[in-house]
């Protein structure tokens, strides 16, 4: 008989595991104290794999001392770069108890598939879906969107897009401040990403008049108009579009009407005005988002959501036999989630969804999604206010975009912005990630981060300011050059 993989010694394994728990609980507790800093070499090298079994204790030993240190860097409460989540303690209890399950949930009748329905459920409420609606838990927005397109695609051609692939030329339609993700969504349905029109935005997001000619254009040439994807929260700007408006327009012209709401659709959890942002949402055919941004939950987890079950399940459903459900046991639990999206095997990302919300409830996710639109105020009202600095783009939501100094001409704001940019995460000061606005590569913080406070702000602006100074009073500017102390 062949040992199996299991500790040899349980209470040894016991006080190892505790010891890395305390581990894991010290670097959250301590997040402000550290941020992102570059891999050092050695550890990287040290990473590699030759295949020796070093046993529990030494693994986890050198979990601690070599990966648990070098992360994303987004657990500190300055780091606002692309749009990061930031973590919940509450997701070191539920990590431990998927791992302990180790559930599958594609399907069956066990608990995780009921704790996924459960978040499912809960999130369709606050987004205003009918109960009609059905949902899948996905690694995030991009996955959630192939698969809501893939239910779009579906009801325009029918079932016989499953069996003959496209037999039509299909266009969609989209805000030219849309995701990359629904470009790549497009592509791997076989549309392709020249038939993802980009219609011209105004301040109250697409301009339907330009959607309606579009529309009418790829008609008159054959094609068949079957989607258009609404944006509620932009990744660039925050921008949103009028979902109200959009719904009527998508209807009149018998489109799809898609949202990617990948961390905007939060907006129903905050206070006004945040929350009057994403009016309309509960009208689309499916919702893509994302639990993992504002939600603040570990990575990874989003969802779709589509507003007709029959229709997810036709895009999807294919059982085997080998797959054939029963009705009492372990084979029963109908529906099953592999019948609403492409992947058969699922981990239980439900769970720490479930256990955020358990732990903070709506009201405290909503109070600090709130507190992030506050942060992105105040550090907007900060930047009008300085001598030199500017916003490149209103702030909507919980983006502030804006350039260190707009009294350069525009290629040195953008070599200045970038260069502050890398200077502030170099030092571990905080994170900005960058943008293009007007032309100008601008500094951006996208704040979905419930660690940042109002000092956090003003440190991060001063710190871009002094970076500023120094960097325009050194002429062309080498990154070190660093004489300011107030960089906290
Ligand atoms: C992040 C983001 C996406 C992609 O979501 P992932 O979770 O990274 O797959 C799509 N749309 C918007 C607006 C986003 O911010």
């Amino acid at each position: 008989m062949t040992d199996t993989l299991d500790p040899k010694d349980w209470r040894a394994f016991r006080a190892t595991a505790h010891d890395l728990l305390d581990a894991c609980i010290d670097r959250l507790e301590s997040a402000a104290a550290h941020p992102w800093q570059p891999v050092p070499e050695t550890v990287k090298a040290g990473y590699a794999l030759t295949g020796a079994a070093h046993g529990e204790a030494e693994t986890a030993a050198r979990l601690i001392a070599e990966v648990l240190p070098h992360g994303t860097g987004n657990t500190h409460p300055r780091f606002w770069g692309w749009v990061h989540g930031t973590g919940l303690a509450s997701g070191l209890l539920s990590e431990m108890v998927a791992a302990t399950v180790n559930a599958n949930c594609g399907g069956r009748n066990h608990g995780m598939i009921h704790v996924e329905r459960a978040v499912i459920d809960w999130t369709r409420r606050i987004m205003g879906f009918p109960e009609t609606a059905s949902g899948v838990l996905v690694t995030g927005t991009s996955q959630a969107t192939v698969l809501a397109l893939a239910a779009a695609r579906h009801r325009a051609l029918g079932p016989e897009v499953r069996h003959k692939g496209l037999q039509h030329r299909l266009t969609a339609y989209a805000g030219e401040g849309v995701h990359n993700a629904t470009r790549k969504a497009i592509e791997l349905l076989g549309i392709g990403a020249d038939n993802l029109r980009r219609i011209p935005e105004t301040e109250a997001g697409m301009d339907l008049a330009a959607l309606r000619a579009a529309v009418a254009a790829d008609r008159a040439e054959g094609a068949r108009p079957f989607a258009v994807i609404g944006t509620a929260g932009s990744v660039d700007f925050g921008r949103f579009d009028d979902l109200d408006r959009l719904a009527d327009a998508a209807r009149a012209e018998g489109l799809w009407l898609h949202v990617d709401g990948a961390f905007g659709a939060w907006t129903r959890l905050a206070d006004p005005p945040w929350r009057a942002l994403s009016d309309g949402i509960e009208r689309a055919d499916s919702l893509a988002l994302d639990y993992h941004k504002w939600i603040y939950v570990p990575y990874d987890c989003g969802l779709c959501l589509i507003r007709e079950e029959p229709e997810h399940y036709a895009a999807f459903a294919a059982r085997p036999a080998y797959l054939a459900g029963h009705g009492e046991g372990l084979a029963g639990g109908d529906p099953w989630f592999c019948d609403y999206g492409t992947d058969l095997s699922r981990g239980a990302r439900a769970l720490k969804v479930w256990t955020a919300i358990e732990t903070h409830g709506a009201a405290g996710l909503g109070a600090a999604i709130s507190g992030n639109c506050r942060a992105a105020a105040r550090m907007g009202a900060t930047v009008e206010a300085s001598a030199h600095m500017a916003l490149c783009a209103p702030v909507i939501s919980n983006l502030c975009v804006f350039t260190a100094d707009a009294t350069l001409p525009p290629e040195a704001q953008s070599a200045l912005n970038r260069q502050i940019s890398e200077a502030l995460q170099l030092e571990g000061t905080a994170v900005f990630s960058t943008t293009e606005a007007q032309g100008i590569t601008c500094l951006r913080a996208a704040i979905t981060n419930h660690r940042t406070t109002p000092a956090d702000v003003d440190a991060a602006i001063a710190a871009v300011a002094a970076k500023a100074r120094a960097l325009t009073a050194a002429g062309a500017p080498p990154l070190q050059t660093d004489g300011d102390q107030d960089v906290p």
